[in-house]
C-alpha cells in the first residue's frame, strides 16, 4: 500500500473540505475529467472566467474513485479522530453507514460484497471508539419525515410536487448551483446523517448522561460529499438546542477506504476480529434504512412508510416494480397505488443524468409526485469514498 506523506498533499479548492490532491503523482490519465464530464455533468459545463477561476466541485469523490495511481483522493480526516482519541476529556462516538458494513471487507481481500458489520465494529471498538452506533437509526427517523412531507404535499399542497429527496449531499449542491428554481421541491428532510449527529448530542448524550461538549461524533461513510455536508452553516441543530456555541452536530466524516487505511496503518488484523455487537441504545433500526444504500431505496422505503400510514395495512409484496425508461438506464419509473392515490415516481442514479430528466421532464410537462436523485454509480454503494473497482484498486 501507498504510504503518502500527508503534507504534500493539498485541497482540490482552499474550501474544498471533501477531496485533495497529490499533482507529481498525476499521470494525466484524464480519467477524473472524464468521469466528471460524461457522467456527472459537471466538468466542462461552466468557464473558469465565469466562477473566478474556482472549480465547480459537487464533492462526489468520484473523481477520486477513479484515479488509477491515488493522486486525487478524499481528504483524510482520520488522524484527527485519532488525536480525538487520544484525548482523555474527549468521548469519540462512530455512526456507521449502511454500505460500509458491505465494502470495507474487499479492502481486506475479502471476496466482494462480504457482510462484515460486527468485524467493522469490532475495529472501531479496537481503534478507541467509546461508542459505535447505527446510522440506520437516524435513517427510520428520514424515512419518517420523507414519508410524512410527502403525503402533506400531495394533501395540503402547502409546497409544490414532485418532491425530490435530499439526502444526497451533492445532489443537494448540483441542485443548488444548476437547478436553483427546484429548490422548493426538495425534501426539508435532513440525511441520515443530518439526523445522527444532533440526535446522539442531545438525546443519546442525555439517556447516557454524558457531556455533550464533550462528545466527538465521527461518520464512517462510503461518501466524500457528507465531509462537504457537515460543515454546511445548517449543520449545528444540537448547538441551538443545548445553547452551546461551537457545537458542530457531527463533528468528522472518515471514508471506507480510509476506515481500512487507518486500520493497516495500526496493523490490525481485520480478518481475525472476533465480531462485536453496536451499542444498544441508536444501534438498533428498524432495517428500512438498510436499503438506503441501493438506488432506489431511499424512495422503496419513504413509499412503504407512507403506504402503511395512509391505508393502515401491512405494504403488499409488489408494492413497487420500477421500470427502466427506454434510452435512459439510469432513470427507473413507475406508478405507485396507495389507497385512492396514483403516484408516479422516479429514481435516477447519476446528476448528468438527472438534468436530461429534468429537462424532458419540463418540455413534456408530465406529472410526478416523488423522485429520488442519488449522485454516485448505483447509489452509495458507488460512493466516492468505497474501495475502487479492480480495474482501480490503488491506495
Ligand atoms: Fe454520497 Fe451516496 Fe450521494 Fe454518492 S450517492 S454523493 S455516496 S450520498
Amino acid at each position: 500500500m501507498n504510504h503518502l506523506p500527508m503534507s504534500v498533499r493539498v485541497p482540490i479548492e482552499t474550501d474544498n473540505p471533501s477531496i485533495q490532491r497529490e499533482e507529481s503523482l498525476c499521470i494525466k490519465c484524464g480519467q477524473c475529467r472524464e468521469i466528471c464530464s460524461s457522467y456527472i455533468g459537471v466538468h466542462n459545463t461552466y468557464r473558469l472566467e465565469d466562477t473566478n477561476n474556482k472549480a465547480v466541485c459537487i464533492n462526489c469523490g468520484q473523481c477520486a474513485n477513479v484515479c488509477p495511481v491515488s493522486s486525487i483522493t478524499e481528504t483524510y480526516e482520520y488522524p484527527d479522530v485519532r488525536k480525538a482519541i487520544a484525548d482523555p476529556d474527549k468521548i469519540v462516538i462512530f455512526s456507521t453507514s449502511p454500505s460500509v458494513r458491505i465494502a470495507l471487507g474487499e479492502e481486506f481481500a475479502m471476496p466482494d460484497g462480504s457482510f462484515v458489520q460486527g468485524k467493522m465494529v469490532a475495529l472501531l471498538r479496537k481503534l478507541g471508539g467509546d461508542y459505535v452506533l447505527d446510522t440506520n437509526f437516524a435513517a427510520d427517523l428520514t424515512v419518517v419525515e420523507e414519508a410524512s412531507e410527502l403525503i402533506e404535499r400531495i394533501t395540503k399542497q402547502q409546497a409544490p410536487l414532485p418532491q425530490f429527496t435530499s439526502c444526497c449531499p451533492s445532489w443537494v449542491k448540483y441542485a443548488e448551483t444548476y437547478h436553483p428554481d427546484l429548490l422548493p421541491h426538495l425534501s426539508s428532510s435532513k440525511s441520515p446523517i443530518g439526523m445522527q449527529g444532533p440526535t446522539i448530542k442531545t438525546y443519546f448524550a442525555k439517556q447516557m448522561n454524558l457531556d455533550p461538549s464533550k462528545i466527538v461524533n465521527v461518520a464512517v461513510t462510503p461518501c466524500t460529499a457528507k465531509k462537504f455536508e457537515i460543515r454546511r452553516e445548517e449543520m449545528n441543530a444540537a448547538s441551538g438546542y443545548l445553547g452551546l456555541n461551537n457545537v458542530r452536530d457531527m463533528d468528522y466524516v472518515i471514508t471506507t477506504r480510509e476506515l481500512a487505511k487507518w486500520a493497516k496503518e495500526e496493523d490490525i488484523d481485520f480478518i481475525s476480529l472476533e465480531d462485536s455487537d453496536y451499542d444498544r441504545l441508536m444501534g438498533e433500526a428498524s432495517g428500512a434504512g438498510v436499503i438506503f444504500g441501493n438506488t432506489g431505496g431511499v424512495m422503496e422505503a419513504a413509499l412503504r412508510t407512507a403506504y402503511e400510514y395512509i391505508t393502515k395495512e401491512a405494504v403488499p409484496e409488489d408494492f413497487l416494480n420500477l421500470q427502466p425508461v427506454r434510452g435512459l438506464e439510469a432513470v427507473k419509473e413507475a406508478t405507485v397505488t396507495i389507497a385512492d392515490l396514483q403516484l408516479k415516481v422516479a429514481v435516477i442514479y447519476g446528476t448528468k443524468a438527472a438534468t436530461e430528466f429534468i429537462n424532458q421532464w419540463k418540455e413534456t410537462n408530465q406529472s410526478y409526485h416523488f423522485i429520488e436523485v442519488m449522485t454516485c454509480p448505483g447509489g452509495c454503494i458507488g460512493g466516492g469514498g468505497q474501495p475502487k473497482g479492480t480495474l482501480f484498486k490503488g491506495d
